[in-house]
C-alpha cells in the first residue's frame, strides 16, 4: 500500500504574466518504508517537490496524500506541523543557545508531550545516533558530523510517518559524507520510515536508494531501482 501519493502535482511561482511553472503535474506512489532518492539537474524542481510534501510550499494544483493504518488524508492545506513529517536540511539550523538535549526535545515540548515521554524519545534517538555523551553540549562545541546527527535526532524523535531530506550531506567533507551516508542507511534499516531524499550525488543515490526518481525540467522522467536507472542507455 502506498504511504504517500502525488497526483498531478503542479507548482507555479509568481502570478500573471510573470508566472513560471516549475513542476508540471507529477504523479508518483511511494510505499510504506521505502527509501526514495530524487535526483536530477540543478533547477529541475527536486527541492520544490520535497518542500511541497513538507508543506513549506503551497501546491498550485493536484493532490498530496498520506496514508497510514488510520486511513488516508489529503494534506494539501495542512501546515508543516500538522503533517506527519520531519525534515533534515543541509544547514542543520540547530538552536545555538540550547543544549543538544534541548535541541532534540524542543519540538516535542511545543507539541505538548509529557516530560517522561520526551526523555524516552530523546534518549532512544541519542543511543541510535551515538550522541549519549554529548547531550549537555551546545552546537558550537560539536563537529560538523555531530551537528548533522543532532539534526537527524531532532527529526527521529518526532516519530514521523515520512522523513524528508534536502541534500543533507552537501555541506560535509568527503569523509564525513561517507560516514553519514552509512548512518542514514543504518537508521533506515532500524526504523523503516518512508524517506524521500533529494541529492545530486550519484554515490549517495546508489548507496541509499531502494527506488530512484529521476527528474528533469519539472517532470519525472524515470522511476526505478538504481540498477535499472543506471542501466538505461
Ligand atoms: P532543484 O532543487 O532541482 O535544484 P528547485 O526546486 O530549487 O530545483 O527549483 C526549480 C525551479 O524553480 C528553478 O527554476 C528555480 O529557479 C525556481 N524557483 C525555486 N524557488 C523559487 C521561488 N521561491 N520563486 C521563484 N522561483 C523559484
Ligand atoms: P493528533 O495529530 O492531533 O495527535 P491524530 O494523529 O490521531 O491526531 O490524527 C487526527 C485525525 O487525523 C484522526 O481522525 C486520524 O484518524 C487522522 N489522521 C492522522 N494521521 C493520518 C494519516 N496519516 N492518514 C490518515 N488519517 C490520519
Amino acid at each position: 500500500m502506498a504511504a504517500l501519493s502525488l497526483r498531478g502535482v503542479v507548482k507555479r511561482y509568481g502570478f500573471g504574466k510573470s508566472a513560471q511553472q516549475v513542476v508540471h503535474g507529477v504523479d508518483a506512489e511511494f510505499d510504506d518504508g521505502e527509501f526514495i532518492v530524487i535526483v536530477g539537474p540543478s533547477g529541475c524542481g527536486k527541492s520544490t517537490l520535497l518542500r511541497m510534501v513538507a508543506g513549506l510550499e503551497e501546491i498550485s494544483a493536484g493532490q498530496i496524500l498520506f496514508r497510514n493504518a488510520k486511513g488516508e488524508r489529503v494534506v494539501n492545506d495542512l501546515e508543516p506541523a500538522e503533517r506527519d513529517i520531519a525534515m533534515v536540511f543541509q544547514n542543520y539550523a540547530l538552536y545555538p543557545h540550547m543544549s543538544v538535549y534541548d535541541n532534540m526535545a524542543y519540538g516535542l515540548k511545543i507539541a505538548g508531550l509529557d516530560k517522561a515521554e520526551i526523555r524516552r524519545r530523546v534518549d532512544k534517538a541519542a543511543a541510535i545516533l551515538e550522541l549519549g555523551t554529548l547531550l549537555e553540549r551546545r552546537p558550537r562545541q560539536l563537529s560538523g558530523g555531530q551537528r548533522q546527527r543532532v539534526a537527524m535526532g531532532r527529526a527521529i524523535v518526532r516519530q514521523p510517518q515520512v522523513f524528508l531530506f534536502d541534500e543533507p550531506l552537501s555541506n560535509l567533507d568527503a569523509k564525513l559524507r561517507a560516514q553519514t551516508r552509512l548512518e542514514i542507511r543504518r537508521l533506515h534499516a532500524e526504523l523503516g520510515i518512508t524517506s524521500l531524499f533529494v541529492t545530486h550525488d550519484q554515490v549517495e543515490a546508489m548507496t541509499l536508494a531502494q527506488r530512484m526518481v529521476v527528474m528533469n525540467a519539472g517532470r519525472i522522467e524515470q522511476i526505478g531501482t538504481p540498477e535499472a536507472v543506471y542501466a538505461e542507455p
